[in-house]
């Protein structure tokens, strides 16, 4: 299956007619090509974006836009199935996860349609001669550069509050994952979306993204993925003058003191850090014990994990493949250098004897005891890694917690809920959760880091206040 860029509301190739192999991660096996979008490809985009914005994308109401992103919710609804089947395809997450990300950004679309138009901007009183208004308005033109680990809630929670709140958008999405993206664009033509509300440029990073990122046209920019990279959108941005949220990577940790609640939390800790197998930029990758419970809990952890199977993504395993072969080699260098300084592999799952040969498959893998300074308690992996180590007291839980360059988000685990409240309040992250992690998709909670983690905020009310600026009004009446 060919795929085009979406410019304009029209399928159209790369401007120089290059493509891209997209390959499964399930098998290896080729299954699609992309457009391999160029500069001239990222500039028609923009000019499209522009005209829309200026034309009947612009003119609507915030209701009438509102009103298109229940539609295409609806839409994304009622093709979950089909939705979950090509991520998983293009993604080589497991279906069910697969087919969440589809709920997900129907609920993304649902949440900013019915608040497009219940953002509104204020009236400050003056002066008794001046009347003085503060209008909530769009940057204009946004660019939204999308990485390949949740491309349907991505595209959902940044594309959606930008539609919500007026902008015309351009979408580049991750070489490794475009399929989705390409499917919900087409569907927002479908449903009404004037052609040039929303365009996709699929490519690599360092042409198209790059292209979209220092693109004069561009109002506003969102991007998605390492930090490495988030300097170099931002820096190109600067260019510009044009704001940029960066939504990064993270180290996220889960303290567990020693009256914790085990039998809840256990499956929540090894879950956070297995889900879409540790390709998740929130994932509980370590675990702070108080040292009184350390080894009892990393004796449950082990035993859970030496049941891990990473395996085929419909067999519904508990972690599909890797996205890709450079990520799964990324994954092993990190055990090859964790072997190198001596750490102790407490358990091992595996990967499932039907798993296909060429796929990108890896076996989760539990350290513990890791100290505080190792790679892999400071690194992001980015893969079924999880390190477990030892803490005496509040202070020193709070120390280890903060004490990476990252601050995405953390979980605090214990019956004593002054102290929960006071730790997870000292936590220097977008997002604690006590007792539990995650809160089904988080779509009305404000997301975003501290750090290395990046700036600025996503998802909820905040995230769409984040794709709007103001026009303050003042009007001398006598
Ligand atoms: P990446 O930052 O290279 O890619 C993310 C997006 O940026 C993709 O669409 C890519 O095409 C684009 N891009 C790449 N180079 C660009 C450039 N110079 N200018 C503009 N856009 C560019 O991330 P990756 O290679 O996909 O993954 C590498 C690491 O990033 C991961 O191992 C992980 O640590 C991190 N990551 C984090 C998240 C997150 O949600 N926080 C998501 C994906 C990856």
């Amino acid at each position: 299956m060919v795929h085009q860029n979406l410019i304009g509301g029209r399928n159209v190739p790369a401007s120089d007619g290059a493509m891209l192999d997209v390959l499964s991660p399930v098998d290896g096996s080729l299954f699609a090509r992309i457009a391999s979008g160029t500069a001239a490809d990222v500039d028609a985009a923009v000019k499209a974006a522009r005209a829309a914005f200026e034309g009947s994308w612009g003119r609507l109401t915030a209701t009438e836009r509102g009103r298109l992103l229940m539609r295409l919710a609806a839409a994304v609804e009622a093709r979950v199935d089909e939705l979950g089947e090509l991520e998983s395809r293009d993604n080589g997450k497991p279906l069910r996860q697969a087919k969440a990300d589809a709920v997900a950004l129907a609920r993304y679309f649902e949440f900013y349609g019915s608040a497009a138009d219940k953002l509104h901007g204020e009236v400050i009183p003056y002066l008794n001669t001046h009347f003085i208004g503060v209008e909530r308005v769009p940057h204009g033109v946004t660019g939204h550069i999308v990485p390949w680990n949740y491309p349907m809630q991505i595209f959902g929670r940044s594309v959606g509050a930008a539609l919500a709140a007026g902008n015309a958008t351009v979408v580049k999405p991750a070489e490794d994952a475009s399929l989705t993206i390409l499917r919900v664009a087409a569907l927002a033509r479908e449903v009404g979306f004037p052609d040039g509300a929303v365009n996709v440029v699929t490519g690599l990073g360092r042409t198209a993204g790059a292209a979209l990122a220092g693109h004069p046209g561009i109002d506003f920019l969102s991007f998605t993925g390492s930090p490495e990279t988030g300097t170099a959108v931002q820096t190109a941005a600067a260019q510009n003058h044009v704001g940029v949220t960066l939504e990064l990577g993270g180290k996220s940790a889960q303290v567990v003191f020693d009256d914790a609640d085990l039998d809840r939390a256990l499956p929540v800790l090894v879950n956070a850090i297995i889900q879409n197998g540790g390709q998740t930029c929130s994932a509980g990758s370590r675990l702070l014990v108080q040292r009184g419970i350390f080894k009892d809990v990393a004796a449950a952890v082990s035993e859970r994990f030496r049941n891990l199977r990473a395996g085929r993504p419909d067999a519904e395993p508990d972690l599909g493949p890797m996205i890709n072969q450079a990520q799964q080699r990324r994954v092993q260098s990190y055990l090859d250098r964790a072997a190198g300084e001596g750490l102790t592999v407490a358990a091992s799952g595996s990967v499932a004897q039907d798993a296909p040969k060429g796929g990108y498959y890896v076996a989760p893998t539990f350290f513990a005891p890791v100290a505080h300074e190792s790679i892999l308690s400071q690194e992001e992996v980015f893969g079924p890694v999880l390190v477990a180590t030892p803490f005496e007291d509040e202070a020193e839980a709070i120390r280890l917690a903060n004490g990476t360059p990252y601050g995405l988000a953390a979980g605090v685990w214990s019956r004593d809920g002054m102290r929960s409240t006071r730790v997870g309040r000292a936590m220097r992250v977008g997002q604690v959760f006590v007792n539990c992690y995650g809160a089904g998709g988080g779509i009305e909670l404000p997301f975003g880091g501290f750090g290395r983690s990046g700036h600025g905020r996503e998802k909820g009310f905040e995230g769409l206040i984040e794709f709007t600026t103001t026009r303050t009004i003042v009007i001398a009446h006598g």
